[in-house]
């Protein structure tokens, strides 16, 4: 007789980056977070994005944790408590991040790439390209053979090379069954920038993969970057978690909330005595409000 499998127990994430002051938007998406791992009874865990330490500030990481407790969130595991799958400071974890480098340079997966941002700006953009950066022209593509393996990969940009005109197909938990092609809806996408830094689709994928996390719950914008995150879990034989992508938090004239929009901080509606109960009644209020207009 075979034992049943134990089920496998749900494992979130809150996942904020450093950057500045969190504001509502971010409060909401990781509310969301919270609720779904009561829900299914599982654990939630708090990691520290910092990998890119020129933007991130200590200052800001201290306050996140405040604003978080205060607004009510409560982790199972994280920077502060510790847990099983140290570190949950993004920028203490290089050894993990060079290792799915490793990976993805032993698979041929990617390549060192002489072009920059930069010069991305003046490539010319397919034409249903959307806002966001623009196609990487495939002729940019280094030749086979015209590079060597090297030990570490600063120095160079690395980018993951895509399949071209393969759809990548998945059912988000909100959002619904989700397509989108790779080398037209996005291009070869940078996974080690020049100056040493992971990018984050390559950190993302590597840190929820080694913390074992079972459902990603993150915000809409994001939905185009599982694509990219579910050619790394591919690339590498990883099983991919569930994904379910949360509605953003737009202000009064429709834009969405960003972190310089200050009033919105969590600091500053806590300073003006606003309490977490208030505030998420008003989200509760609001998406009402777009539900009958
Ligand atoms: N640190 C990322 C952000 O703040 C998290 C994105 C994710 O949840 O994958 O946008």
């Amino acid at each position: 007789m075979t034992t049943p499998e134990p089920a496998k127990t749900y494992r979130g994430r809150l996942a904020p980056t450093p950057t500045g002051h969190l504001h509502l938007g971010h409060a909401r998406t990781f509310w969301l977070a919270q609720e779904r791992a009561r829900a299914a009874g599982g654990q939630l865990l708090l990691r520290v994005e910092d990998i890119d330490r020129a933007r991130c500030k200590q200052e800001f990481t201290a306050a996140m944790l405040e604003d978080l407790r205060w607004f009510g969130f409560v982790w199972d595991e994280g920077p502060d408590l510790g847990g099983p799958f140290p570190s949950y400071t993004q920028s203490e974890r290089r050894h993990f991040h060079l290792e799915t480098w490793r990976q993805l340079l032993e698979g041929r997966w990617i390549y060192p790439s002489a072009h920059s941002r930069k010069d991305l700006e003046h490539a010319p953009r397919a034409p249903h390209a959307g806002e966001g950066e623009a196609l990487f022209p495939a002729q940019w593509r280094p030749a086979p053979g015209t590079w060597t393996l090297p030990e570490q990969p600063d120095g160079s940009n690395w980018r993951f090379r895509v399949p071209d005109g393969e759809r990548l197909e998945f059912v988000d938990g909100r959002c619904g069954r989700q397509s989108f092609e790779a080398g037209r809806d996005f291009g070869d996408f940078v996974v080690w920038r020049r100056d040493g830094v992971p990018a984050y689709e390559l950190v993302v994928a590597a840190d929820d993969h080694a913390m074992q996390i079972t459902e990603v719950v993150r915000g809409e914008d994001l939905l185009l970057s599982t694509a990219r995150q579910l050619l790394i879990y591919r690339a590498l034989g990883w099983t991919p978690p569930a994904w379910f992508h949360g509605p953003l938090l737009r202000d009064a004239a429709g834009q969405r909330l960003a972190k310089r929009t200050a009033a919105l901080s969590l600091r500053e509606l806590r300073a003006a005595g606003k309490t977490p109960e208030q505030l998420r009644e008003g989200w509760a209020l609001m998406a009402d409000r777009a539900e009958t207009t």
